[in-house]
């Protein structure tokens, strides 16, 4: 039993040690990767819960590595923060994904304009380049502020000072939609909202979880039903991830979530899909 309990870590260590070379080239191997262009961009629709119509998408970053294939973001975005790579990486996907969003809207006026979402990091909101380089990349392009929407996880600005509410105060007055994302796992004062220069509630998926039999959970209702009202009382949309099933989307629709996003409607990938589903909107 001693040996094979020795075996064991012996194994454990040996795979902690994989993990941690993995974990080490792969960091070693991120800037080149940048230059290189193996970073690509997957999209994902959000629609309105009310009729269905899309929205926009959200611009979700993988990695094509050489030998390893498509990795996403849990595997590299904690090591690019870490070693500062999010920003140029960050600079990037927003370039990227404004641009498509500008694609979309030239091809789909009849659809209304299609919105994009970008995930910000909590490295790219204390750079002092965030707001410089989100106007001039807007600029460029051509694309409305009020098409975007940037996304910043609610444990980034729990206990934000001044300070780090400062460049997205600047962007919001601009027209930039700022969402909370994951909202509803970082324990947030609920009063702190109102500081906060946000218009969107993304609520994590583990509310749209508990929404899996009809009817849901009847705490898990009064939660979410909570949340809805307190958003709309401060005049921000909601939005939900995860959605799997139609009993989920119809529950959500119910208790009055505005946008959508998950499995049931589309997983994410390539920017012409988009193309696809706003036009069969477009065209009934
Ligand atoms: P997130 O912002 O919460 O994004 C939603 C995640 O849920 C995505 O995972 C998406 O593929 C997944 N998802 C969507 N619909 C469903 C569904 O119906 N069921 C389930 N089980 N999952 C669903 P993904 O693409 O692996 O991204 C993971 C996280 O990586 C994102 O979480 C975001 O925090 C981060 N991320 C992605 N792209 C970027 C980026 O460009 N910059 C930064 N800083 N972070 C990014
Ligand atoms: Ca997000
Ligand atoms: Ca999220
Ligand atoms: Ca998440």
């Amino acid at each position: 039993a001693k040996s094979a309990g020795g075996n064991r870590y012996e194994l454990a260590d040996a795979e902690a040690d994989a993990r941690a070379i993995t974990r080490h080239g792969l960091t070693t191997a991120l800037p080149a990767a940048l230059d290189r262009g193996e970073f690509f961009i997957e999209y994902q629709p959000l629609v309105h819960l009310g009729d269905g119509s899309v929205h926009g998408a959200e611009a979700l970053v993988r990695w094509l590595h050489p030998q390893h294939g498509v990795l996403g973001p849990d595997r590299f975005i904690p090591l690019a923060e870490h070693t500062g790579l999010i920003v140029p990486l960050g600079r990037w996907v927003l370039e990227q994904s404004v641009r498509q969003a500008m694609v979309w809207q030239e091809r789909h006026s009849d659809a209304g304009p299609l919105r994009i979402n970008v995930n910000l990091s909590p490295c790219q909101l204390t750079h002092p380049g965030l707001v410089s380089d989100t106007v001039d990349i807007l600029e460029r392009v051509g694309l409305e502020p009020n098409s975007l929407c940037l996304e910043v996880t609610e444990s980034a600005l729990i206990g934000a000072d001044d300070d780090l509410l400062k460049p997205l105060r600047r962007l919001a007055e601009m027209g930039v939609d700022i969402a909370l994302d994951d909202f509803g796992t970082g324990y947030s004062n609920l009063a702190n909202l109102r500081r906060l220069p946000v218009s969107i509630l993304k609520l994590d998926r583990s509310f749209t979880q508990g929404m899996q039999q009809f009817p849901a959970d009847p705490v898990d209702l009064k939660i979410v039903e909570g949340i809805v009202s307190l958003a709309h009382s401060l005049d921000l949309a909601v939005t939900v991830e995860g959605v799997e099933t139609g009993a989920q989307a119809e529950q959500l629709r119910l208790l009055g979530c505005d946008t959508a996003q998950g499995w049931y409607y589309a997983r994410p990938g390539p920017p012409d899909r988009l193309h696809d589903l706003a036009l069969v909107d477009a065209t009934g």
